[in-house]
């Protein structure tokens, strides 16, 4: 028998991963439940956007200088998913080119280091996009591979110790007597089994599914699940990601993964995450936005159209403006819900310090000093974490 404290954490997306590496290093005991495969939520459709913060340096000033901090942190830890291009936020209209000042000004405050090219420049660089561009900001975005990613923190958690059961599907948390969550049901789905598992902590790391969990055990999450389109198509384009000189809006990014281009994409709620049909309206009016870019994604082919939903949390104003940071949800402290856990919103750029706050907390529960080491280290290789699966 372990005599480590045991952390339940539901949801293997980005922040579920991360969390499992960071509370493996700090010496918990970890189990990861997860109803699909690795990244099957919103994680494994995302743009792949390494975030500088230039998207949000002028209305969202925190989330802004999360991303710069983190893409420093991943492009040393997570080199093995990185494509080291950086990115631009051309100024296609003259509107754009007058947030110039706005953009540099909310860049030196958030710390991202960015440089005005002229259009020749841009133009030399990135012969695809459109010839009337009138200027932008070489910005420090990056490129990762999202599948990739959260395989190097799952991989690097498995190999320290953490359980990862997928396929099981949690659909029950008892509360005892005392007002503390012991333990989840789970099915398993490939067979239909239904099991208990149990621990000294339950964290509900489900993003846009994290209300729905919290209601199971009785407590309430306020988070918004916020899905956004994209398409992809079957030539690069680009080399980098290409953002506008704007505030965020629909269809404003063009990004290469691999040997394809992505487009992305609107913002809007639902209120079932299971089901979020793909509005071809929505797509074609990214298309339209993208092509103002770079006028070549109309003669390009379509690889496919796809949907996820961001996982953001209420705050009274629409969705394209609710902030892109992150919670981390002491339950015990604001519903007197005892050993349970949530957190949630944030991005992929930001996982691993949405990992560090809540492994923080998780540790002052037993207080337990441990420092965050997941900042320190180079993640283990994706491949190894199906390498070292056991035979089921
Ligand atoms: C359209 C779009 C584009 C984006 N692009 C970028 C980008 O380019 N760069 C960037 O940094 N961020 C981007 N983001 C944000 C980023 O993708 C998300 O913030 C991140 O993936 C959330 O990760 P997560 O682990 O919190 O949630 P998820 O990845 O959704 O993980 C939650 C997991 O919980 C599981 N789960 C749910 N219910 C249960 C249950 N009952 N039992 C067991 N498991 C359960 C789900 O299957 C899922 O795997 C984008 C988001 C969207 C919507």
């Amino acid at each position: 028998m372990s005599s480590k404290p045991t952390v339940l954490i539901i949801g293997a997306g980005f922040t579920g991963c991360a969390l499992a590496y960071d509370l493996t290093l700090r010496g918990f005991s970890v189990t990861v439940v997860e109803r699909g495969e690795i990244c099957s939520g919103t994680s494994g459709r995302t743009h792949g956007l390494l975030h500088s913060g230039g998207r949000y340096c002028v209305n969202d000033e925190e989330a802004a200088i999360e991303c710069i901090e983190e893409n420093i942190i991943l492009r040393r830890i997570a080199r093995q998913c990185m494509e080291f291009n950086l990115g631009m936020a051309v100024a296609i209209t003259q509107e754009e080119l007058q947030f110039r000042d706005n953009y540099q000004a909310g860049a030196e405050k958030c710390g991202i280091p960015v440089r005005w090219m002229e259009s020749s420049e841009i133009l030399a660089r990135e012969p695809a996009i459109n010839p009337s561009v009138l200027g932008g900001f070489e910005i420090p975005d990056g490129t990762f591979d999202p599948l990739r990613l959260g395989l190097a923190f799952a991989a690097s958690a498995k190999n320290r110790g953490a359980v990862f059961f997928t396929y099981h599907q949690v659909d029950g948390i008892h509360v005892d007597g005392q007002s503390r969550a012991t333990n989840i049901t789970v099915i398993n789905r490939h067979t239909n089994q239904r099991i208990q598992l149990n621990a000294d902590v339950i964290i509900n790391a489900t993003g846009a599914w994290a209300g729905k969990i919290a209601a199971l055990a009785g407590v309430n999450v306020p988070v918004i699940p916020t899905p956004g389109v994209m398409v992809a198509f079957n030539q690069r384009l680009i080399n980098r990601p290409i953002n506008r000189l704007a505030l965020p809006g629909d269809g404003d990014i063009i990004l290469p993964q691999r040997r394809m281009a992505v487009i992305g994409t609107t913002s809007f709620e639902v209120e079932d995450v299971d089901y979020i049909p793909i509005d071809a309206g929505q797509v074609q009016q990214m298309v339209d936005r993208a092509a103002e870019m770079v006028p070549a994604v109309r003669q390009a082919g379509w690889r496919g159209s796809y949907m996820s939903a961001r996982p953001l949390i209420q705050s009274g104003t629409d969705a394209r403006s609710l902030s892109r940071t992150f919670k981390c949800y002491d339950h015990e402290a604001d519903q007197g819900l005892k050993g349970f856990i949530t957190i949630t919103g944030g991005k992929a750029t930001t996982c691993r310090v949405m990992a560090e706050k809540t492994a923080d907390l998780v540790s002052s529960k037993f207080n337990i000093s441990s420092q965050c080491q997941t900042s320190e280290f180079v993640l283990d290789s994706y491949r190894t974490f199906y390498f070292r699966q056991p035979a089921l």
